[in-house]
């Protein structure tokens, strides 16, 4: 009698989510991974609001404004708590004045 053998693929403890490695080599990728996670982020929100803009609620927002600047803090870019959905003018006053 011998102990039968673990088969590889066969149905056995599923592999918890974080030992899969998290693919961290290759720019491009880390690049596209971001990307996604970003416009989740930014369809989640959207779908939230309504596609009403934030700021005047009288017109379908087609864009995502960070309150936090990227350029400050581009760790908050997937985090909606910084996202605000405006509409373009409205968008472009924020950005330009006016
Ligand atoms: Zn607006
Ligand atoms: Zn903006």
């Amino acid at each position: 009698m011998s102990l039968p053998k673990t088969r590889p693929g066969c149905a056995g403890a599923p592999i918890p989510v974080s030992r899969i490695p998290r693919p961290t080599s290759g720019q491009g990728f880390a690049d596209k991974w971001r990307r996604t996670r970003l416009a989740v982020a930014q369809s989640k929100h959207l779908r939230q609001t309504r596609h009403l803009c934030e700021v005047c609620g009288l017109r379908l927002a087609d864009e995502l404004h960070h309150v936090q600047p990227l350029s400050i803090a581009p760790h908050l870019a997937a985090d909606p708590a910084n996202h605000q959905a405006v509409c373009r003018e409205c968008h472009q006053a924020i950005h330009h004045g006016r």
